[in-house]
């Protein structure tokens, strides 16, 4: 089933074991892969649910054949805090770190972030989202919040950091003395109870001011290193997040 092309619905075009296909997806299938009635494929809805789909005429349906029981989702909710790369950086991010299981990403606009980015912006980067979770065969496509301020992300971090110990924030800092990550990760995964999320925070080109650290550890944060060099900020998300992964397979 690996070969079968995966596609992206919204839940609510599933109705009585039959998907209706957006204008879109109908051109998608028949003119871009050439897919006939009776061909196959799988249709995800994004939120977990997966089946084995047929294409039936006119080619504006898919008729759901069997629910895939597939799993592979990271066994814990990751989010991505990113504050917000120069330039198109933050496409890649979305992708790669879509590709490496993050459940949610959340766009952060720092004191030395230069971005401040359009709404067209957060759609292009929820379509590469979901074009990532397709293609590396997720149940789950990551949600991408709407870029907010650190400070007030700080302040749901410090409501969420309740109750102890099962949801953990790490700040990712440059050039300070910090626990590595792993070593964090190594540790939390051996606790118990095992933590239900991670969050992993990482700052822009310019790395975070002093205040930004200070406020991060008041609210719960705790800092981590990623090694002796200095990662770009489109390096240290997907370096952190390749770490989770390996210690939450
Ligand atoms: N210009 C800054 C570095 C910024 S790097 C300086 O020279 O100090 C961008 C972001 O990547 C940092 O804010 C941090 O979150 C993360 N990062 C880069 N290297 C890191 C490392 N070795 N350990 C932890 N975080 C790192």
């Amino acid at each position: 089933m690996a070969q079968l092309q995966r596609l992206v619905v919204t839940p609510a075009q599933i109705s009585n074991q039959v998907c209706t296909l957006t204008a879109e997806q109908q051109h998608y299938l028949s003119r871009v892969l050439r897919l006939h009635s009776g061909d196959r494929f799988i249709v995800m809805d994004g939120q977990g649910q997966g089946w084995l789909a047929e294409l039936i005429d006119p080619l504006t349906q898919a008729k759901l054949l069997s629910a895939i029981q597939a799993e592979t989702e990271l066994p814990l909710a990751v989010t991505l805090a990113i504050a917000l790369p120069k330039g198109n950086g933050m496409d890649e991010v979305v992708r790669q770190a879509t590709e490496l299981g993050v459940s949610r990403i959340v766009p952060i606009l720092s004191d030395r972030t230069l971005l401040n980015p359009s709404t067209q912006k957060l759609e292009r980067w929820c379509r590469i989202a979901q074009e990532a979770a397709e293609q590396s065969e997720r149940q789950f496509v990551p949600t991408i919040q709407a870029p907010i301020a650190f400070l007030s992300y700080l302040q749901d971090v410090q409501s969420l950091s309740a109750p102890e110990g099962q949801s953990l924030h790490y700040l990712c800092v440059a050039r300070r003395s910090a626990p590595s990550l792993l070593s964090c990760l190594t540790a939390s995964s051996q606790s118990a109870p095992a933590p239900a999320s991670i969050t992993v925070i990482t700052g822009p080109e310019g790395g975070w001011t002093e205040a930004e650290v200070e406020a991060a550890i008041a609210a719960g944060c705790q800092p981590v290193s990623l090694g002796k060099r200095i990662l770009r900020a489109v390096t240290a998300p997907i370096a952190a997040l390749a770490l989770i992964a390996a210690t939450h397979p």
